[in-house]
């Protein structure tokens, strides 16, 4: 039976399996370095270049040469002790790289020991793989964050709820005097209303970043929504005694937006206003644009300092004013106010002099 000739530098089953894993370890976005048991670096694929920030790395140069990472406390690590220490596989997620311009990432770091060749005697050394972190960890850390402030935030009010509840039933109990009992309860219902808005704004907001807020457009009648804005807050202006003044604009016609966005944005602007005004005006006026409205909220109130106007929409950001602190607030109106801006394709600016009032603007266009 005639055979077909085998030509002579076809690879064999073996090669061609070992050129696949080479292929498929070098597409890896993962860096893969190993390295013999003196530590020095036998293999490497193309994403180790670009973790360590390198051009090409020099094949039995020592490890500890050409990565250099740092601890959590940022202390420099002795990799070379590290590797050679290890048994079992290991893993670290708080090494970090510093590269050249200053910049660091985080990153996941295994380490593992291996046979690098099958039957060759003394053949040892370890296989590290090497992955970019940097963003799980700032979410890591940000939810960290947002955890702890929650609970302080929510600490506070249900501390006081609770001591007023508690004031009050005993009061129930020792005296007849009505006015006690109701100044206690009526301060629990306020601090339970705060937890409300909060949990309002913490639920508007956790929408906004899953991105599951939908803009569902209808026609706004703008002097309808600016009066019936003014009459809600016309009672809390009044006892502040604060002058609500309202400027509409002759020929406004329907805006087509979000009403329910456009609605919780004039109104965190219209609350702020009155919360941080304590003598003059709260102005709301609506001016037409072109193809859009340009609506405001002016206050004649405590204003705000340069700096702070810079961050008066980073979450959770509250002035260090002690006039700020006199009330109540979380830091999450404006930050959702803006989310909320991003989404009706809105812009918000900010004008602002400390001891003599804010204006914020946004002009809202039509949507569709
Ligand atoms: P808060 O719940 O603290 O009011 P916001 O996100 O609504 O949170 O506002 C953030 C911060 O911006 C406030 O704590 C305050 O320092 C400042 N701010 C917002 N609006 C005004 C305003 N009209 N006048 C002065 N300061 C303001």
């Amino acid at each position: 039976m005639p055979t077909t000739p085998v030509p002579l530098n076809t690879p064999s089953a073996e090669e061609k399996l070992d050129q696949r894993l080479k292929a498929l370890i070098n597409s890896m976005s993962d860096a893969v370095i190993t390295v013999d048991d003196k530590i020095k670096i036998v293999t490497y694929n193309a994403a180790a270049l670009n973790i360590l920030d390198v051009n090409t790395i020099k094949v039995g140069s020592r490890l500890d040469k050409v990565f250099k990472p740092v601890d959590a406390n940022n202390k420099p690590v002795d990799i070379t002790q590290v590797v050679s220490n290890v048994k079992l596989p290991i893993y670290s997620r708080d090494y970090k790289l510093r590269y050249a311009d200053d910049s660091m990432i985080n990153l996941y770091t295994s380490i593992a020991p291996v046979r690098l060749g099958y039957g060759q005697e003394g053949a040892k050394g370890f296989v590290l793989l090497l992955r970019d972190i940097t963003r799980e960890k700032s979410l890591e850390e940000e939810r960290d964050e947002f955890i702890s402030v929650v609970s302080h935030e929510l600490r506070t009010p249900i501390a006081i709820t609770e001591g007023n509840i508690g004031n009050a039933e005993f009061l129930v109990e020792k005296t007849s005097d009505l006015s006690q009992i109701k100044q206690a309860l009526k301060e629990a219902h306020s601090q339970v209303l705060f937890l409300a808005d909060m949990i309002n704004d913490l639920s508007t907001l956790s929408r906004a970043e899953r991105g599951t807020l939908t803009v569902e457009v209808e026609p706004i009648n703008v002097v309808d929504l600016v009066n019936e804005l003014a009459n809600n807050y016309l009672p809390e202006c009044k006892a502040k005694k604060l002058q609500l003044k309202v400027d509409l604009d002759p020929h406004l016609e329907v805006l087509k937006s979000s009403k329910l966005y456009v609605k919780e944005i004039l109104q965190n602007f219209i609350t702020n206003a009155i919360k941080y005004t304590t003598e003059g005006s709260i102005t709301v006026s609506a001016k037409s644009e072109d193809k859009a409205v340009r609506f405001t909220v002016s206050d004649t109130g405590i204003g705000i300092s340069k700096g702070d106007q810079e961050r008066v929409f980073d979450k959770f950001f509250r002035s260090e004013d002690y006039r700020t602190r006199q009330s109540k607030g979380t830091g999450l109106g404006l930050y959702v106010t803006m989310k909320l801006t991003k989404l009706i394709h809105a812009n918000i600016s900010l004008k602002s002099d400390l001891n003599k009032g804010s204006t914020f603007t946004i002009i809202i266009p039509d949507l569709k």
